[in-house]
């Protein structure tokens, strides 16, 4: 898995444009990597929905919580799906609306200076192996491109937004992450 630095898009994962993005702030670049758990409806997953929804276009009538949240204009860069397939809707170069109103170490709008990565799931139910195993990736990918990211500048949505947000909640094993994460960006730091 690799960056291409001229668009800030992941090379060989599948490219759904959101329209919900907009620039970082002049001199800004990423820094910090923000976790997110996703489920459309809450507790399902599969289907077309986190594409729908990252692109304006989920429809009321399917279920309830649709007609709650459809009219949200969020995004995030990356989601890992249950069988940690990877979809990029927002270049690594813009903003992707997925933090909200956040804070990390004294700084606000973490949006401004993050990438945002969804794993399809909910807080209580264990992630997949699938998934950990790209997020991974992902993060090795990420830090071989952009310098101010490493595996330890990693958070959960949680950690930003406290009290406001539990997602990606109990059922992600950070220190698994964080093992796999190490061992995926080692072969890089030490060339
Ligand atoms: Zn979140």
């Amino acid at each position: 898995m690799q960056v291409d630095l001229k668009t800030g898009l992941l090379r060989g994962v599948r490219q759904v444009a959101s329209p919900n993005f907009d620039s970082r702030p002049a001199g800004v670049a990423a820094d910090l990597i923000v976790v997110h758990g996703i489920s459309l409806p809450p507790g399902e997953f599969g289907g077309p929905w986190i594409d729908r929804l990252f692109t304006n276009s989920l429809p009321a009538e399917v279920h309830p919580y649709f007609a709650e949240v459809g009219e949200l204009r969020v995004s995030a860069h990356l989601v890992v799906n249950r069988d940690g397939a990877v979809t990029q809707y927002v270049s690594f170069a813009e903003r992707a609306w997925h933090a909200g109103k956040s804070e990390y170490q004294g700084r606000e709008a973490c949006n401004d200076f993050s990438v945002g990565v969804e794993l399809e799931g909910t807080d209580t139910l264990a992630y997949d192996a699938a998934q950990y195993a790209a997020l991974a990736e992902v993060v090795a990918a990420l830090c071989a491109a952009y310098p101010r990211l490493s595996p330890d500048r990693l958070v959960g949505h949680s950690d930003i937004a406290p009290g406001r947000k539990t997602d990606p909640g109990p059922a992600f094993d950070w220190p698994h992450a964080r093992r796999l994460i190490d061992a995926a960006c080692a072969p890089r730091t030490r060339g």
